[in-house]
């Protein structure tokens, strides 16, 4: 028995420090060690840590009505985010379904999906196409949907059958002389191929996430590729959802991630700094036409959970949204979020390891190969991500490296993304030391030519 702790933990050979406490965009530990947290967790803590507002917001719902069953009751929180969230949202957005995390959130798009169809008296309507190299979350439902192949292995029985097309990922697949747009349309045109492939008729739904997160890092998609997938959906009668559970609220720069790509979709899933890390909550969004169904068919989505439209945890989603509009932070995001590309781009100019440098807003990666020209990734058994994670954490810096970038086997980058509220000197502290531990690692695994 480990006599140090009764948590089961992510890793079971190492006990990590307990964190006591946080301020801004730094957190603290147990061992008297401060940390720059440059990916909010996993791009969670958008706030940075201690808030006042929505701490004092927390507080003051916990005083009032901590909980109250959703089978009874409706709440003055979730009544005031659902109706905050729809009017940021894209025009047709009309319902929110409130969740307590992004797992959920996908597992109750997957079920609304198939009952819409079910509803509409389209009974056949039930298979789902993703994308590779994609997150959705650990749940049965979601890591079906989910591409990611090394998270999927070891519980691939236990999985759903799922159609699957490439991402949208220039850097590795956009050919020599083909344009960003006509790469988007070959690209997008795998969903009709796949589509056409599966039995007429039987496809529900397309998921995909926005930018893509942390399996191939801060993947942004090319202009006019969800353009085209969003024609695709409507001429096949299926459902878009665009999960954007990571890149949401606010992360790049736009409420959105989806409004940089002039669509609207279904259905989209917002998780992670919808209260910044405050209180664990998830949303599903969903098109007025879809409700509207489901209202004058069965009357109920026979899906719930014990914990959805908690009242602490959407006061301080309110809270959160209020800060980012008050603070106008969005704003900061595209501002930082350009000086932090700059940033990198300088740093790493002459670095051989570093092959791309991506993302959008506060939400941009880094991906490392081992040659710059042919684009080689560097040999997974050198372990880079896990090096670089272990050596910026020693150093102080909190980032989100992961392997498997390129296929859920070869490749490597790091996440980053900082809390809205980060300076200019946070960003080129970042930088930084995240240069320094890039240099480290390097000379650690021997990859200096
Ligand atoms: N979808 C995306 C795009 C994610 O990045 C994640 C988490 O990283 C999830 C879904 C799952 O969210 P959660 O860990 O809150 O269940």
């Amino acid at each position: 028995r480990n006599s140090m702790t009764n948590v089961f933990h992510r890793t079971l050979n190492s006990t990590p420090p307990n964190a006591i406490g946080g301020q801004g965009v730094y957190l603290f530990d147990n061992q008297g060690n401060k940390y720059l947290d440059a990916s909010g967790g996993a791009a969670i803590s958008c706030l940075g840590h201690q808030n006042p507002i929505v701490v004092d917001a927390i507080k003051e719902q916990a005083g009032k009505l901590a909980y109250a069953h959703t089978g009874f009751f409706s709440n003055e929180p979730a009544e005031r985010l659902a109706e905050m969230l729809v009017e940021r949202a894209p025009e047709g957005i009309g319902k929110v379904f409130f969740v307590s995390g992004g797992s959920e959130a996908i597992e109750s798009a997957l079920k609304l999906a198939r009952q819409y169809f079910w509803d509409r008296g389209e009974p056949a309507r039930h298979k789902i196409i993703a994308r590779r190299q994609s997150y959705h979350g650990n749940t049965l439902g979601a890591l079906s949907v989910g591409g990611n192949e090394w998270r999927r292995l070891k519980f691939e029985p236990f999985l759903m059958d799922v159609g699957r097309i490439s991402p949208c990922y220039a850097y590795r697949y956009q050919m020599d002389g083909e344009s960003a747009e006509a790469y988007g349309r070959r690209a997008a045109d795998e969903l009709e191929s796949t589509i056409q492939d599966m039995e007429q008729g039987t496809v529900a739904a397309f998921v995909a996430e926005t930018v893509v997160g942390a399996t191939a890092g801060a993947v942004t998609p090319v202009p006019g590729y969800f353009k085209r997938i969003r024609e695709i959906c409507d001429r096949y009668g299926i459902l878009l959802i665009l999960d954007e559970v990571m890149c949401g609220v606010g992360r790049t720069g736009t409420w959105f991630a989806c409004e940089q790509e002039g669509v609207v979709p279904d259905m989209i899933t917002i998780a992670k700094g919808l209260a910044a890390g405050y209180q664990p909550i998830g949303a599903l969004l969903v098109a007025e036409k879809i409700y509207e169904k489901i209202k004058s068919t069965s009357g109920f989505f026979q899906h719930n959970f014990s914990f959805m439209g908690h009242p602490i945890a959407c006061a301080a989603g309110v809270a959160t949204l209020n800060v980012i509009e008050k603070k106008e932070l969005l704003n900061n995001v595209q501002v930082r979020g350009k000086e932090l590309m700059k940033n990198l781009a300088d740093r790493f100019q002459d670095a051989p390891n570093v092959g791309d440098i991506r993302g959008r807003g506060l939400f941009q990666a880094i991906e490392f190969v081992s040659d710059r020209v042919t684009k080689l990734p560097i040999d997974a058994k050198l372990q880079f991500a896990a090096n670089l994670k272990r050596v910026a954490f020693k150093r102080g810096l909190i980032c989100y490296p992961m392997a498997g970038t390129i296929d859920g086997q070869r490749g490597d980058h790091v996440l980053l993304a900082p809390p809205f509220i980060v300076t200019r000197d946070e960003i080129d502290n970042i930088v930084d030391v995240l240069g320094d531990a890039v240099d480290e690692v390097v000379q650690e695994l021997g990859l200096v030519k």
